[in-house]
């Protein structure tokens, strides 16, 4: 399997741990403000199996946690072999997934191949495909998020909030989801690359830090542990 990328010290991507970030290639979705556009495009410079491992081994000492991360790392056949090998190795790993692959979320967290796992939900069920590309619908990731609250393995759910989510879209996630034990909000940044299609929804206003941290009582009536 192709390693896209390789962050080798992160104290913000996995929640109590200092990590190292895999970034794995290609991606079912095609959300509008995606920020690792050339992972979907193949615009990388791969790394190998054994550099990663050589890494891995370094830095035993300093680092505790393996975010890997993509793309979308559950389209990949070989993920349950890349963290058999992680987890040889000593470390913890937590997943980054868009949610759609329920079924691979289970066998991985079955295999005890994941600690920690970060879904993201990404618009009112109603409206996902909008957000995450024709064709693509919220209900995987609602049974993802339903699969991990039953499993009692330590999770988190994550939303950008992206233009098109204003107050009335935002309570509607909220109401759809399950109480979450961790919710955490992300604010918009405009991508550097998207394609053309997507102009007018990149360019359109999102709401503002202030307005989320404003939104949050309201939101908290339904997720009381949002972030
Ligand atoms: S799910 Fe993530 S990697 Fe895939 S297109 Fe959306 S933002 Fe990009």
């Amino acid at each position: 399997m192709d390693i896209a990328g390789l962050v080798k010290n992160s104290f913000v991507d996995y929640p109590g741990k200092i990590a190292c970030v895999i970034f794995l290639p290609s991606c079912n979705y095609d959300c509008f403000y995606c920020h690792n556009r050339q992972l979907l495009q193949g615009g990388y410079e791969p790394l190998s199996m054994t550099s990663l491992n050589a890494f891995l081994r370094k830095r035993k000492v300093d680092i505790e946690g393996v975010v890997v991360s993509g793309g979308e790392p559950t389209i990949h056949n070989a993920l349950s072999e890349l963290l058999t090998n992680i987890k040889n190795f000593g470390y913890s790993v937590k997943l980054d997934t868009n949610g759609s692959n329920p079924e691979k979320v289970k066998e991985l967290a079955e295999k005890a191949l994941v600690d920690y796992v970060a879904v993201d939900y990404k618009a009112p069920l109603a409206r996902y495909s909008e957000f995450a590309g024709s064709k693509i619908k919220g209900e995987n990731a609602l049974a993802t998020i339903g699969y991990l609250l039953s499993s009692g393995l330590p999770f988190e759910v994550r939303t950008t909030v992206a233009p098109g989510l204003g107050e009335r879209e935002m309570m509607e996630m909220a109401k759809e989801l399950p109480k979450l034990p961790r919710y955490v909000l992300n604010r918009y940044r405009k991508p550097e690359i998207y394609p053309d299609k997507y102009e007018n929804q990149v360019q359109s206003p999102a709401l503002t830090e202030s307005e989320i941290i404003a939104l949050k009582p309201k939101l908290k009536q339904f997720q009381p542990n949002i972030v």
